[in-house]
């Protein structure tokens, strides 16, 4: 019996509360992964929250992608093309009244339609407060044709290694 009691207070010595919390953060993870977003942070910072843990974010190929904080182990996110189709979704999913609709498409208009990076893939915000103090305006592979937007600066020094190696 001994060693059962050795087991049972080296497993009460676990805080289970961490190791659940671990567990919680590395699949909030793999949610901004599967969103194309670098971290969690990132996609909640690129996101409008509409409540209750819910969010909205606006991909960069016109896509909404409607997810959940809370429940997002049971809950898929669910992606609509257009801003119509989820009002559609929103008002019957959670029968809204007229007031909360007219906010909802305020919300929504609110919400950036991001863009995704030319050199890393994931997506950013073109309007993020830390870029605009950056004074960060657009940062493109081809400057004269405004194309190849790059998230960061390393980014874009990344590409033009990338380049000089291949020269
Ligand atoms: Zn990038």
């Amino acid at each position: 019996m001994a060693n059962f009691r050795d087991w049972e207070e080296a497993l009460d010595e676990i805080d289970w509360k961490d190791v659940l919390e671990e567990v919680d953060d590395e699949l909030l993870e793999n949610l901004a992964g599967e969103l194309h977003f670098r971290t969690f942070e990132a996609l909640k910072d690129s996101s409008t929250p509409l409540g209750d843990g819910y969010h909205m974010t606006h991909l960069s190929d016109g896509q909404w992608a409607f997810w959940s904080e809370k429940n997002y182990v049971q809950e898929d996110v669910r992606f609509f093309e257009n801003e119509q189709l989820f009002l559609h979704f929103a008002v019957e999913h959670f029968s809204l009244g007229e007031q909360e609709i007219q906010e909802l498409v305020r919300l929504l208009e609110e919400t950036p339609r991001l863009k995704s990076c030319a050199v890393c893939g994931h997506h950013f915000n073109p309007q993020d407060s830390a870029r605009q103090e950056l004074g960060i305006e657009g940062i493109y592979l081809d400057e004269e044709n405004k194309e190849g937007e790059c998230c960061s600066p390393q980014c874009a020094v990344e590409a033009v290694l990338v380049d000089m190696k291949e020269l």
